[in-house]
């Protein structure tokens, strides 16, 4: 049987809001660097109005994450949503993002992120751009079937609030890197 070579095999990046272009191309970069896919950003949606609750005055994240696959290509293997809102879901007060487990589509924003004095950039690299890399690919991991790892320093450990983000590093651990790669292959190979 033959398989179109390009189908299902991109991560499309949809950014909504005030996100700058630069970090852009560096989580592009990340994303292409992380999971081996190239990566194509789709213009600006702006901010997610549909998404806003009046009473919390924050966005919800579900909802968003259920809009995107009608904006991105439909081609796209993975869908990563990209933002300056402030996101909520329904169990917690605020999240850095969120993900459809073992699903297509996920969300990150740079709201919650902002430096704080005790932040601990990798040099070069500013706190916001530092920790907008490492929830977006926490977030895509999920996405692939990742769970929360135990090691501190994965990517996949839990961030509780941006010093658990500040501490582990943009990629994942041996086993987590394992485990991604054999649900990357099974996820082109199936077309998702
Ligand atoms: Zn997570
Ligand atoms: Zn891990």
């Amino acid at each position: 049987m033959k398989r179109n070579s390009t189908r299902g095999r991109i991560i499309s990046l949809v950014p909504m809001g005030a996100v700058r272009a630069d970090y852009l191309r560096s989580l592009a970069e990340a994303m292409r660097e992380q999971f081996g896919l190239p990566v194509e950003l789709t213009a600006n949606q702006g901010r997610p109005v549909y998404a806003l609750d009046a009473k919390r005055k924050q966005y919800n994240s579900q909802l968003i994450i259920r809009k995107l696959p009608q904006i991105a290509p439909a081609y796209a293997l993975k869908i990563l949503g990209v933002t300056d809102i402030d996101l909520f879901s329904p169990i917690f007060s605020y999240v850095f993002g969120e993900a459809q487990f073992h699903g297509r589509c996920a969300v990150v924003s740079t709201f919650r992120l902002h430096p704080n004095p005790e932040s601990n950039p990798r040099p070069g690299c500013p706190p916001l751009l530092d920790r907008l890399e490492k929830e977006a690919i926490h977030e895509l991991g999920h996405t692939f079937g990742l769970r929360h790892c135990p090691d501190p320093d994965c990517v996949m450990s839990y961030s509780v609030g941006v010093d658990c983000a500040d501490r582990k590093f943009p990629y994942f651990c041996p086993s987590c890197r394992d485990l991604l790669l054999w649900h990357l292959a099974t996820d082109i190979f199936l077309g998702a």
